[in-house]
């Protein structure tokens, strides 16, 4: 075994153990309750949930992708059709629309914000044009007044990929609330994450969410009548107990974040490096504190010797992956040089001022 590190990107032990009483008793009542699929601790769930994002309506689901993809056929898109997606996310983002037999059409970001730019739109959209689908990229909301507006001009349907984005706020509306239906996902390293997979969505659409709830279950609402071909996808029982142990600490949590990440502003200002920038109305909630350097390798390397975990948030942009080597895709610029360039620096709501300055101390030093 290596030696522990200094600061790791993502301490989950650490994370959760904040949690211990309330999680092992959600997963106590769940274990005497006999009931382990579609019980009481899903619906409970499902009502916390969406009062919390300010909705009327959620649907546990098995995880984020799924999430995003049900949303998408419980709309009747699929072959034949397009949906926008950003350029630059992570490849769940376009593999829900490859699901579906619709076809992912990218748009470039906004250099200031990694999140798609607005104003590059309208060029994307055709007469196959279904649905935009934008992510609220490192927990920062996409720009969506604008991207509201094209979407009402062209009546198309806004799906939020809000899987880094929990209770995050744009013009004091929650992630999750903002478009037609939403997708999250509670993946462990999530802002608010489960012990395995999980995935939500969120929406005011009554007829939508109906659907849903048959779609996750079979195509069933009544015990072995199947009104449509749905599928298994079903947020389960402790997984439901521990996000309800959770969840209510997700504003404390999400605050820590916010405090960690002015302090990184603070201590990076005047660096050559590009910081991140938050636009008028947003109110991120930090999944990701991203910055940008043309002197990555250094940095990194610095990072590594002094024991301080780092990542980045996304290598290889969704359109070279190989798994979408079979379509021909326009040449995305943006998305091609910010996977050279991005960093993403340890954030989590257990660490300290004083680990934020120990950070930014290595990254000065690798830079002069
Ligand atoms: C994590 C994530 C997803 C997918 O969630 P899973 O639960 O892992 O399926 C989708 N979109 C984005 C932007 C994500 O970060």
């Amino acid at each position: 075994m290596s030696a522990p590190l200094a600061i790791s990107f993502l301490d989950l032990k650490r994370l959760n153990a904040s949690h211990e009483g309330p999680i092992r008793a959600g997963i106590a009542r769940v274990i005497d309750s006999g009931w382990y699929v579609l019980g009481e601790e899903v619906a409970a769930f499902e009502r916390e949930f969406a009062a919390y994002c300010e909705v009327k309506h959620c649907i546990g689901v098995a995880d984020g992708l799924d999430a995003l993809t049900l949303i998408l056929k419980a709309y009747g898109i699929g072959e034949g059709d397009e949906v926008i997606v950003p350029s630059n996310t992570f490849i769940a983002t376009w593999l829900a629309v490859s699901q579906t037999g619709a076809t992912p059409v990218p748009v470039e970001p906004n250099l200031r914000t990694h999140n798609i730019d607005p104003t590059r739109i309208e060029a994307a959209i055709t007469p196959r044009t279904k649905a935009l689908m934008p992510v609220h990229l490192y927990g920062q909301p996409a720009d969506m007044a604008p991207l509201l507006r094209e979407a009402r001009r062209h009546g198309l349907k806004v799906i939020e990929d809000a899987a880094q984005a929990h209770g995050a706020r744009y013009e004091g509306k929650r992630a999750g609330s903002l478009g037609d239906a939403a997708g999250f996902s509670f993946y462990p390293g999530k802002n608010l994450g489960a012990l395995g997979d999980g995935g939500a969505i969120t929406t005011n659409d009554e007829a939508l969410a109906a659907k849903l709830r048959m779609l996750r279950n079979y195509g069933s609402s009544i015990k072995y009548k199947h009104e449509m071909a749905g599928v298994n996808s079903r947020l389960d029982e402790i997984q439901a107990a521990v996000l309800r142990a959770k969840l209510p600490s997700l504003d404390a949590d999400n605050d820590a974040r916010r405090r960690l990440a002015a302090a990184y502003l603070e201590a990076l200002q005047g660096l050559p490096l590009q910081l991140p920038e938050v636009v008028d109305g947003a109110e991120p909630v930090w999944h990701l504190m991203v910055i940008g350097t043309t002197q990555r390798a250094a940095v990194q390397a610095a990072l590594t010797e002094a024991g301080i975990g780092h990542l980045v948030h996304y290598p290889i942009a969704c359109h070279q992956q190989q798994a979408y080597a079979n379509h021909i895709w326009p040449s995305l610029p943006i998305a091609e040089a910010l996977q050279h360039q991005v960093l993403s620096l340890p954030i989590a709501p257990y660490m300290t001022g004083d680990d934020v300055n120990r950070v930014a101390d290595v990254i000065r030093k690798a830079l002069a």
